[in-house]
């Protein structure tokens, strides 16, 4: 717990500013119907946190900027009171800086870059402190295709390249967490400065397009940049994989019929649409099976180059013994029973993220 608590840990994705766009909450207060809260990212040594201003796929690019504004707004509402606890960062001193003072440094991050083409967008996101922008969602758009959907430009369009440059040049991190497989080539070719994939894990051991094949995960790593696990069980684990794919044969038509609904009053729909899930329950996957991605990831891409993207409050259920931020130090103690020396956990658990974001910085 010690060798724990003197390494700076940071989640690098999570979808919290959905959760209170849904339903405002005491972040400072235990919420036990999310994930994240601050005593629990507190009891985890959590000291870094991305808080992901996620764009529903159907939006215009229009009507996505206007919603990654309100998600933005209601973040900045529930910090508030959490001064001097909890704050908005935007760089990797920073981060570190409000770790040295016993707070919880917050990193916005933008999770689908459709509305990016909207004129003032990209200035906007550096005005706001968006230091990574995840490229897509699960579903192809205007100019970039998607590794849940059908592609349309075999990787980045033309547009896509100049907003590739244009996040370069902002310091801003692209995140190919979610792109097809030639989006990723496309992007490691295009960019000036390391990539990431912020809550990905390994197809090799669970075979999900979510996933990233061996050989992207060692260009990224070539790049410089850093591939963050994803902690849902339907990208850990084959056999919920499967229970995942059958579940959203059954629940998503429901989705996407109260979608509209939703948008418009989330706060009377957030709930029903959570249920879905729960009444179809994925076989339980354990926290042991996680690790063997991050080890896997280590063996592919080098202990420099893995992160940890649990997506928290994005996953309708978490891993055994990995349930919410609160059990980061369980998972320090297996890396290091797994064989793991301190020093590589220590990259893993924060320091890899902040030096790939100190050289976006410096480009
Ligand atoms: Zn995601």
């Amino acid at each position: 717990m010690s060798f724990h608590d003197d390494c700076f840990v940071l989640d690098g994705h999570t979808d919290v500013p959905t959760r209170l766009w849904e339903a405002p909450a005491d972040l400072g207060a235990a919420q036990p119907d999310r994930h994240v809260d601050l005593p629990r990212l507190r009891r985890g040594g959590v000291d870094g946190v991305v808080f992901a201003l996620y764009i529903p796929p159907p939006l215009s690019p229009e009507r996505g900027w206007r919603h990654a504004l309100e998600l933005h707004a209601a973040t900045e509402r529930a910090l508030e009171p959490l001064a001097g606890r909890m704050e908005i960062v935007a760089t990797a001193e920073d981060l570190r800086r409000s770790a040295h003072r016993g707070m919880t440094g917050v990193l916005i991050g933008l999770e689908n870059g459709r509305p990016l083409t909207v004129p003032g967008a990209l200035d906007a996101c550096e005005k706001l402190g968006v230091r990574y922008v995840t490229l897509t969602h699960n579903a192809t758009h205007e100019w970039c295709d998607a590794g849940t959907d059908r592609p349309a430009h075999g990787g980045l369009a033309p547009a896509g390249e100049q907003i590739i440059r244009e996040l370069n040049k902002r310091r801003i991190l692209p995140d190919v967490s979610h792109t097809s497989d030639d989006a990723v080539l496309h992007v490691l070719d295009v960019s000036k400065g390391p990539v990431i994939a912020s809550h990905s894990s390994a197809r090799a051991l669970c075979d999900h397009p979510r996933n990233l094949p061996d050989p992207l995960i060692r260009e990224i790593a070539r790049k410089g940049g850093v591939v963050m696990a994803n902690s849902y069980p339907a990208f850990i684990d084959p056999a919920a994989r499967e229970a995942d794919r059958k579940r959203l044969d059954l629940v998503l038509p429901t989705l996407l019929a109260t979608e509209e609904a939703y948008m418009a009053d989330p706060g009377a729909h957030w709930q029903e649409r959570a249920q879905l899930f729960v009444d179809h329950p994925l076989p339980p996957v354990s926290r042991d099976r996680f690790v063997d991605h991050l080890l896997h990831l280590v063996n592919v891409a080098g202990e420099e180059h893995v992160g940890i993207g649990t997506d928290f409050d994005g996953i309708p259920e978490a891993l055994q013994g990995f349930e919410d931020p609160s059990r980061f130090p369980d998972l320090t103690a297996a890396l290091l029973e797994r064989g793991l020396d301190k020093a590589g956990v220590r990259l893993i658990l924060g320091e890899n993220f902040l030096r790939v974001l100190a050289q976006a910085e410096a480009i």
